[in-house]
């Protein structure tokens, strides 16, 4: 394992650092976080599936051995839908004229 790879605490896929949501517990307050901080970290797919299994079976709270306030699930899922929301707004927009979006949402690779 390369030391930019991090393991997801649901499936156990390993991947680049960047493609998982970090969750840490802050030393030394023990308070738990997403994304920013110095501390115990723990990292999951931004996946439905992982998202639930974690939840379901508290591996956020063993792994980091602490307690993960429902707002940590809330947020990630508010991610989740809002990446969903993402996706099938490219799939169907096009009346983007002269907005930012129109640059990055350019489909530069079509069959
Ligand atoms: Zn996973």
């Amino acid at each position: 394992m390369r030391p930019n790879q991090r393991r997801c605490v649901s499936c156990r896929k390993i991947a680049p650092k960047a493609d998982f949501w970090r969750i840490v517990r802050v030393f030394p307050s023990r308070t738990v976080q997403l994304e920013k901080g110095m501390g115990r970290s723990v990292y999951l797919c931004p996946q439905h599936s992982c998202l639930q299994l974690a939840q379901k079976k508290d591996r956020l709270g063993r792994s980091l051995k602490a307690v993960v306030p429902p707002e940590i699930y809330q947020t990630l899922w508010q991610h989740l839908s809002a990446s969903d929301r993402m996706i099938g707004s490219t799939m169907v927009e096009s009346t983007a004229t002269d907005s930012a979006i129109t640059e990055s949402a350019k489909p530069d690779s079509s069959p």
